[in-house]
């Protein structure tokens, strides 16, 4: 019997309700032959309110405790889940990521999953229970310390056990209908995506995109795991997310979706004594100790002048800037900037250039938003604005490229 992996969101598992609601669900499917994984998120704000916690406690918590604590969150989901289930009849147990399987690398808050070894949940399948897995969390073999995917990780987590449970589907509940073309709340005229290659979901997962992880999308396009995203609440068919070649003919230009980053710091490095290898060591010290800042470039234009972007959130970047002679080493000048409050638009599709790229611009020049840059790459083109022009620049580019004829 093929497996099933659902995954149930934080709004999903919000209090006893909700829990009750998200058992009668797996229940149906239960009844309907499937065998079951359910992986869910921790409640609501839980991992919010438990990193607020944390900083109560203590300014600089160390990154190992900030996982003990924060993978706790899934945890109180999983048995509560396993509970509601029991009520209704329906044989369930529950594992943590590491009961699971599920190893990881070695780095706090941002771990990545090397391997999953899903013993206790075949076993368990075997006897004809549904297994429920606490989403986002795994174990490093390397220090047998317990590990965090980074934030969203639980998406991860669904795809990483479909993929090792093959052949498996992989479907994600969530608070919204499926994945639409711009964000609803700031385009009134977005409309759901019925399906969606991967190449372009994994595009709009990292551009901003908010409903998938995006390490789950590239994950399951890795590994060919049908994925399929739809509400929780709703009976709505979603979105499918389906190989790029069942898609046809990409040839012409094509643009699926807008995706938004409201508020990105970018900050830029600059230095010139110790060259490329100096850049080097530097973008190594700054993704070990902020691994979630983004490297975007690295322009080597001589061999004595360097200049490095990276781009992630005010807190991150505030205190890189604060700390950045310690973090980069010892070595040559090198002095860092940081602005905050820009915004990037992405127009999500295939085979676009500079046509797309000259009405993209007239679009915004008529909506009186100024650009401030633009790039492209093979599934993105990326537009840079001031930050209070995001959503304007936003509602701009979906009109151009998403409504009408
Ligand atoms: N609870 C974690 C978070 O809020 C993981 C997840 O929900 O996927 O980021
Ligand atoms: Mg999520």
């Amino acid at each position: 019997m093929p497996v099933l992996v659902q995954k149930f969101g934080g709004t999903s598992v919000h209090g006893p309700e909700r829990i009750r609601a998200v058992a009668r669900r797996i229940a149906e499917a239960r009844a309907a032959g499937h065998a079951l994984v359910v992986v869910v998120s921790a409640m609501g704000d839980t991992t919010d309110e438990l990193i607020a916690l944390a900083h109560r406690v203590s300014p600089t918590p160390s990154r190992r405790e900030m996982d003990m604590l924060l993978s706790t969150g899934e945890r109180v989901s999983m048995a509560l889940t396993a509970m509601a289930l029991d009520d209704l009849g329906v044989e369930a147990i529950s594992f943590t990521g590491s009961q699971s399987g599920i190893l990881t690398d070695d780095s706090h808050s941002h771990a990545r999953i090397l391997a999953v070894r899903p013993e206790r949940i075949r076993a368990a399948l075997d006897q004809g229970k549904v297994v429920i897995v606490a989403g986002f969390q795994g174990v490093s073999p390397a220090t047998k310390e317990i590990t965090t995917l980074g934030r969203g990780g639980s998406d991860t987590t669904a795809v990483a056990l479909a993929a090792a449970l093959a052949p498996a589907r992989c479907e994600i509940f969530t608070d919204v209908d499926g994945v639409f073309t711009a964000d609803p709340r700031v385009v009134p005229a977005a409309r759901i995506v019925p399906r969606l290659p991967f190449t372009l979901c994994a595009a709009l997962a990292h551009s901003g995109g908010r409903v998938l992880h995006a390490r789950c999308v590239d994950l399951a396009a890795r590994e060919r795991v049908p994925l399929t995203v739809r509400s929780a609440f709703e009976d709505h068919p979603g979105t499918h997310i389906v190989p790029d070649d069942e898609e046809g003919s990409v040839e012409q230009a094509r643009v699926v979706a807008i995706a938004h980053q409201g508020d990105v710091s970018v900050l830029i490095a600059e230095g010139n004594a110790g060259g490329v290898a100096e850049a080097r060591g530097i973008v190594e010290n700054v993704h070990e100790a902020f691994p979630a800042l983004q490297l975007v470039a690295h322009e080597q234009a001589t061999a004595t002048h360097g200049a490095l972007v990276w781009t992630g959130a005010r807190d991150d970047a505030e205190q890189l800037k604060a700390r950045f002679r310690e973090v980069r080493g010892p070595g040559g000048e090198w002095t860092l900037a940081v602005e905050h409050g820009a915004a990037f638009v992405s127009l999500i599709g295939l085979g676009l250039g500079a046509p797309e790229a000259v009405r993209a611009v007239r679009a915004l020049e008529q909506a009186g938003v100024a650009l401030v840059a633009l790039r492209t790459t093979p599934s993105a083109m990326i537009v840079r604005v001031a930050g209070e022009a995001c959503e304007a620049a936003t509602r701009a580019l979906h009109a151009e490229f998403l409504e009408g004829a």
